[in-house]
């Protein structure tokens, strides 16, 4: 299959492109090869998408919750009619897997769905006054958003703040990554084609710092939401605080591994190489430090080496494939360079180490005794390696996992029910997997602490951090 999205902008619900825009082309990260050229948003685009937006809000926050919730099924139903096709240019644009791509478009439709319902038991309260009087707090749409996603999960990231603002009756702008259009365009394909009405949600592609700006400086929008890089979000906080534009910031992290002696190592092993190979480790939340404790080390390292040396590394359209290339120039260099750094700096290179071959492909690596100094313990690899270093005691790990400025993701693998207990009440983070990976799901909220932004993503929590507070007091 090849690649078959045709790439417009939606605006006011109509799709636009050619006219004098200009084109850049997409890669893919197979073969560096362009497959496809997206057209660029201009100035007369932004306003009006900022006009549609904001003409369409009264309405759509004034939809019941029924139909709201009615259209986000739909277009749910259509993303997993079309799962093949949007897989498939996914993987064209971005470089993951058939499978991981597959399993992105369905829990984009799942999240879609969760909102649908979620909104329907969406309740303010009402406060105990004396007879005769009242007083409510409701809860109300914050009204038009602006979304900033990154090229990493292009679809699944997307569906969370685009779903979560629709179902809250906000009308939606967003901006995809430029490295990543066709996934961006076919989830817009589906609300269009699920009957969002003209004005509720535009997509606008095109140069991210232009964009951004003009939407944020327009004053039409009353809230951003960003996932991608800590200096990024940092920048797009700085441009919201002229407007006091609300913000919700999904950003890097540096996710550590606690692996205590009493796992079952076996399993554990089993679970760690294939997460931290997925999407060639372009996760914020990938399992990245592992810290291993003395006793075990040796037999994890051996472990973790030779599962990793299997991993097959190719196309990602093929079947037997189990990683594919990094999904830009960018980060095959910046993953050379950490590793480079952490070999002078006297870590090991137990496998892999190098770039492969053709496009932007890096080996599965394993790095073994990296000491803190080495740039890549300190600054997030998002490329596929594995950086590990032995400890002896609770209290030095727990050190060890807090001592970045970042907190997304922990995880820890023990059998010992009390410190699995201690672990989730001292880990500086959004989320903690106790023997398990499985932290983004529809139902729980997601996100950071520290440097790794704030606010939640899914879960209830996602729904209101699409929505202002009111008190009406009635004497
Ligand atoms: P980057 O900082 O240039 O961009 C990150 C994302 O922000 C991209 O999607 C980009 O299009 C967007 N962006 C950049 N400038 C923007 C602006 N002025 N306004 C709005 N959006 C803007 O980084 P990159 O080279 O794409 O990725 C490098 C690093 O970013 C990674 O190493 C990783 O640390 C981080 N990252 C994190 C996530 C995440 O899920 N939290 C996703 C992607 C990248």
């Amino acid at each position: 299959m090849g690649y078959e999205t045709d790439l417009k902008l939606f605006i006011d619900g109509v799709w636009k492109s050619g006219e004098g825009r200009d084109a850049h082309d997409v890669v893919n990260p197979v073969t560096a090869d362009a497959i496809a050229a997206v057209p660029y948003a201009t100035q007369a685009d932004l306003d009006e998408a900022l006009a549609a937006a904001n003409r369409a809000w009264p309405e759509w926050r004034s939809t019941e919750v029924e139909k709201r919730g009615a259209i986000l099924r739909k277009a749910a139903a259509l993303m997993r009619e079309r799962v093949d096709v949007i897989a498939a240019t996914l993987t064209q644009e971005q470089g993951k897997v058939i499978a991981e791509a597959k399993a992105e478009v369905l829990g984009s439709a799942q999240l879609f769905d969760w909102y649908a319902e979620e909104i329907k038991r969406d309740y303010g309260r009402t406060l105990v006054r004396p007879a005769g009087q009242l007083s409510r707090v409701i809860k109300q749409p914050v009204g038009p958003v602006a979304t900033f996603t990154p090229w990493n999960f292009p679809i699944y990231l997307l569906a969370k703040k685009v779903a979560a603002a629709l179902a809250a009756g906000c009308t939606v702008i967003s901006r995809p990554p430029h490295e990543t259009p066709g996934s961006a365009t076919e989830l817009f394909r589906a609300l269009a084609d699920a009957g969002i009405p003209s004005g509720v949600a535009q997509l606008v592609q095109g140069d991210a710092n232009f964009i951004s700006t003009t939407l944020i400086a327009s004053r039409t929008i009353r809230k951003v939401s960003f996932t991608g890089s800590t200096g990024v979000g940092k920048h797009l906080m700085k441009l919201c605080a002229d407007s006091m534009t609300l913000v919700t910031m999904e950003l890097g992290g540096h996710a550590p591994v606690l692996i205590f002696d009493d796992c079952d190592l076996e399993k554990t092993l089993d679970m760690v190489v294939p997460q931290k190979f997925r999407n060639a480790g372009q996760v914020c939340v990938s399992p990245t430090r592992f810290y291993v404790q003395s006793s075990i080390y040796d037999a994890f390292l051996k472990g973790f080496a030779e599962r990793t040396a299997k991993v097959k590394v190719g196309n990602g359209l093929e079947a037997e494939t189990r990683m594919g290339p990094l999904a830009n120039a960018r980060r095959p260099d910046a993953v050379s360079q950490l590793v480079d750094d952490a070999k002078a700096k006297g870590a090991r290179v137990l496998t892999g180490g190098e770039r492969g071959d053709g496009g932007y492909f890096f080996q599965p690596t394993l790095l073994a005794d990296v000491p803190d100094e080495a740039e890549i313990m300190n600054e997030e690899p998002f490329g596929p390696v594995a950086v590990s270093r032995a400890f002896d005691s609770f209290d030095e790990v727990i050190e060890h996992a807090n001592r970045l400025p970042y907190g997304l993701a922990a995880f820890a693998f023990t059998e010992n029910g009390r410190r699995a207990n201690l672990i989730g009440d001292l880990v500086e983070s959004g989320m903690v997997g106790i023997n398990t990976f499985a932290i983004s799901i529809a139902d729980a909220p997601f996100g950071g602490v520290k440097d790794s932004g704030f606010g939640s993503e899914g879960g209830k929590e996602g729904l209101e951090s699409y929505q202002v507070v009111k008190a009406i007091h009635q004497a």
